[in-house]
């Protein structure tokens, strides 16, 4: 087994430990990660004030990755990836009625869940990845110009409380 790098938040410290690179399971892909945003959640979770990732835990859930392995899904290696951190249990009474942003198990990948993007490998669900679509941005006034920024999933402040109704826009 590979050993591989990963981030633990702590009461009050912040880790950088040694584990296992994970195997992926069946429908799940093995992603490298090549960023991992710091979000404002996660700040309140490493002060201990976020209501539902308690400490120790395992952030990074804005991340894009690289796939290394999927074997059966449709991922191939090398391809480019971002993360949908949201995972819906995918059996429960709303998320087999279609309705999986209310899913009663809800989980969130990086913010309470067993890995986090800021990793040097984690492992997924294929359908919770995404192609990344890297893009040349133009602002002259605001940037040197022609950088590349990808299209990480970004929410507002508070979009990791579960939802108790409809999605608003
Ligand atoms: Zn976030
Ligand atoms: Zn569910």
């Amino acid at each position: 087994m590979t050993v591989m790098r990963r981030v633990v938040v702590y009461p009050g410290r912040i880790a950088v430990e040694a584990a296992d690179v994970p195997a992926p399971g069946p429908d799940e892909a093995l992603v490298r990660t090549l960023v991992a945003g710091v979000c404002g959640s996660d700040l309140h979770a490493a002060h201990g004030r976020h209501p539902f990732v308690p400490l120790p835990y395992r952030p990074g859930h804005e991340v894009v990755g690289v796939i290394e392995e999927a074997a059966g899904s449709r991922w191939a290696p090398g391809q480019r990836v971002i993360v949908e951190p949201d995972l819906p249990c995918w059996t429960c009474k709303m998320c087999t009625s279609g309705r999986e942003n209310l899913c009663e198990n809800l989980q969130f990948f990086g913010c309470g869940y067993a890995q986090g993007g800021m990793a040097d490998y984690f492992t997924l669900a294929a359908n919770r990845l995404h192609p990344e679509r890297a893009r040349k941005r133009r602002r002259e006034d605001e940037h040197q110009g022609g950088e590349e920024e990808a299209d990480a999933p970004v929410h507002p402040p508070g979009g990791h409380q579960r939802r108790r109704g409809p999605r608003k826009t």
